[in-house]
């Protein structure tokens, strides 16, 4: 489905990143304007060579979710730059260390919090401060399947996405009634990108019953997991997104969209 994004603006955290690069393609590709923020220039600068080709408009800001100040700054300069900001797709994150539970280091443990919990509370109370005095809009919020069912060896991660799921509930009560929407959005295995790559070798090397010692194996082991037999397309996550902050979503929100494949 194509929807009537044409002269709408997004931003996009963790904008450099696999999924958030496909969203802003495919925002483009439906006529929007896109803002990227990310903590990596270099990443983004490249993911705006390869928007060109759409002729939207488009802007970067380095931000880090993690902090608030940086966070309003990057709203404001997008104000300057689009006037307004229509949509928002909170989707920075870190998949943290895979360890078991009685080894999981603290430090990492927060790191993960800091970024997809509190750097997720940021984005979406300068998105709803925004959206509100803008007279409305839509935010999606990156959970994951471990927000659903929490997978081993990464407890911190489903720690902080069935916090996304949670947030996204109750902002979806607090937002209502200024006409703003927010729903999650919870992929389980997609790929290729950093992400699965990461985790087959991650998984392989923690050595629990769970996961073959070899990556190789390990892909295919969590392929057989899935009912569809395969992966999910960066593509079919930016289609979820896509859908959520479309105006034939207009009915839906607090709501957590799985993308699985059974
Ligand atoms: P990715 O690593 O390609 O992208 C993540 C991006 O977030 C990177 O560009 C990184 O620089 C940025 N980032 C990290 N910390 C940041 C910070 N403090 N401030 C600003 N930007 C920061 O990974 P991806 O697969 O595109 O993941 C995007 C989101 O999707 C994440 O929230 C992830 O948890 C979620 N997710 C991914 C998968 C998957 O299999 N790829 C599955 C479920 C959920």
């Amino acid at each position: 489905a194509t929807y009537q994004f044409a002269g709408k603006t997004i931003l996009i955290t963790g904008g450099a990143g696999e999924i958030g690069k496909a969203t802003a393609r495919r925002f483009a590709a439906d006529g929007a304007g896109i803002f990227l923020l990310d903590l990596n220039e270099a990443k983004m600068a490249e993911a705006v060579r390869e928007l060109e080709k759409y002729n939207v408009p488009i802007g970067i800001f380095r931000c880090d979710v993690t902090d608030a100040d940086n966070v309003a700054k990057a709203f404001a300069a997008g104000v300057e730059q689009f006037d307004r900001i229509d949509y928002v797709f909170n989707n920075a994150g870190y998949q943290g260390v895979f360890a078991k539970t009685d080894e999981y280091p603290e430090d990492d443990f927060e790191k993960v919090i800091d970024i997809n919990v509190i750097g997720v509370f940021h984005i979406l109370k300068a998105a709803a401060q925004h959206l509100r005095d803008a007279g409305g809009g839509a935010i999606v919020n990156m959970a994951s399947h471990a927000g659903v069912d929490g997978p081993p060896n990464m407890i911190a991660y489903a720690a902080s996405k069935f916090a996304v799921i949670g947030i996204t509930q109750t902002a979806a009560k607090d937002l209502a009634p200024h006409n703003i929407r927010v729903n999650a959005l919870s992929p389980s295995l997609i790929g290729p990108g950093y992400m699965w790559t990461r985790q087959t070798e991650l998984q392989a090397a923690v050595g629990s019953q769970y996961f073959d010692r070899n990556p190789k194996v390990v892909e295919q082991q969590m392929i057989d997991s899935v009912p569809m037999r395969r992966l999910g397309s960066l593509e079919e996550v930016a289609n979820g997104v896509a859908f959520l902050m479309s105006d034939e979503a207009s009915y839906i929100t607090g709501f957590n969209l799985d993308i699985t494949g059974g």
